[in-house]
């Protein structure tokens, strides 16, 4: 047994105002069971859907866990579903209806007449006893595979599983490892990035290869499970080296920190310190260099010139440059950096302008976006790059480029 589906019940789940959390706990015990997890369902409190739902997964799964439902109410339909899906009845359990009546005596409350629901067993199922609420959890055999019906609320649901599920769990599991490899890479566009590497991944089922993608950043991630560790880890080799290789240094980190960190520490560990002159990026550089916890031991601060009367008076950047070349060109570019490295007599000073969109305001294509360089050593540098997105995509990848472009001049 291997993987696994979970099925959350509740219509309040199908709102707009209340989320599945249970699934993503599970997830991450199963996962550490070597259980994988390959679909997950939210059905609403309706018995016929729920029925259907049960009979796919079981044709799916190994394993199909259930959380809510259990409740003493009418629209609670997880028993009756499961009965209708299995063809098997409900049978009732004088010693579910003990303990309901032992704890509504302990409580000093009158057990209401509904609460008798409650005391059904699918016929073959083992109870599952709970101490923190009136719903039993139920564990199901059924012809080599097992079906759990869990309570909904996510104390009663962990402390169940914990206590009881996954112990059974583990007797019944092949002993499976799981082991993850994350890449994260700057750069370059997810097409590009899959066109390269797809080849490499295509022909695994295993490791699982899922690439995701934001303005610009991109994770690669592989799960790899085997008996053992050493299995696993050849398995992700197989896959990672190949793609390490293809990727170089645009590879930016192996343990999913992310750009600001890793440059953050490059400076750090060079002894260095760093400032920004932002005119398209709008504070968006300085803000993500100062979201790294300990920022301050290497960046002193930065420039918000949005204007080019601002670029003029703040920075010192000559007017003449900017009327003859206008402000998103190389040369105010290079001219922001060196300005903010001579004011702030920081090693480093990079600077970001550009055209966010939607309109274009120096004629440069929206879309563009200049980063410019200044360092102790050499001439300032500038690049010019064509960026896509919206106007926010735009700027959000704008700090993302700078970010990425001092990486690679602090390699
Ligand atoms: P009972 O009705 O006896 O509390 P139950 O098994 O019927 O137990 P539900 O009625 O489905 O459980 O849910 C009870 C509460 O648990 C819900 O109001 C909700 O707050 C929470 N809950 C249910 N399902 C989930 C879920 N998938 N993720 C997060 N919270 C949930
Ligand atoms: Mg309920």
């Amino acid at each position: 047994m291997a993987n696994a589906e979970i099925i959350a019940v509740g219509s309040e789940l199908l709102t707009a105002d209340k989320i599945d959390t249970n699934s993503l706990w599970l997830t991450d015990q199963l996962n550490a069971l070597g259980v994988e997890v390959r679909r997950k369902l939210v059905v609403g409190d309706d018995r016929k859907l729920l029925a259907e739902s049960i009979r796919q997964s079981l044709q799916n799964a190994d394993l199909v866990i259930l959380t809510g439902g259990l409740g003493p109410t009418e629209d609670d339909v997880t028993r009756e579903a499961t009965s209708e899906a299995l063809g098997r009845g409900l049978v009732f359990r004088q010693d579910l209806l003990d303990a309901l009546l032992e704890r509504f005596q302990r409580l000093n409350r009158k057990m209401a007449d509904n609460n008798r629901r409650q005391t059904f067993l699918i016929a073959g199922a083992e109870s599952l006893p709970n101490d923190r609420g009136t719903a039993a959890g139920q564990w199901i055999d059924c012809e080599g595979k097992v079906l759990m019906l869990l309570p909904g609320p996510p104390n009663e649901l962990q402390a169940m599983f914990t206590g009881q599920c996954a112990a059974k769990l583990r007797g019944k599991l092949p002993v499976r490892v799981i082991r993850i490899r994350l890449y994260r890479v700057a750069g370059m566009g997810e097409s590009d990035l899959d066109q390269l590497i797809s080849p490499v991944y295509k022909p695994y089922e295993n490791p699982v290869t899922t690439i995701l993608a934001g303005a610009g950043d991109i994770q690669i991630h592989l799960r790899a499970h085997g008996e053992t560790e050493q299995e696993a880890e050849a398995l992700l080799a197989a896959v990672g080296s190949p793609i390490e290789e293809l990727l170089g240094d645009r590879i930016y980190s192996r343990d999913g920190s992310n750009l600001e960190t890793v440059t953050g520490g490059m400076l750090r560990a060079g002894g260095a310190t760093l400032c920004v002159a932002e005119s398209c990026s709008g504070g968006l550089l300085g803000g993500r260099i100062t979201s790294v916890p300990g920022s301050s031991d290497y960046y002193l601060g930065g420039f918000l010139v949005y204007s080019d009367a601002m670029k003029t008076r703040l920075l010192g950047v000559d007017a003449e440059l900017l009327r003859t070349h206008t402000s998103v060109s190389e040369e105010a570019a290079k001219a922001m950096a060196t300005s903010a490295r001579a004011r702030t007599g920081s090693t480093f000073a990079l600077s970001v302008t550009g055209e966010a969109g939607p309109e274009s305001q120096s004629g440069a294509p929206v879309g563009t976006v200049i980063i410019g360089f200044a360092g102790p050593a050499g001439e300032p540098e500038a690049a010019t790059y064509r960026l896509f997105g919206d106007r926010n995509g735009v700027r959000a990848r704008a700090a993302q480029w700078a970010l990425d472009y001092l990486r690679r001049k602090l390699r």
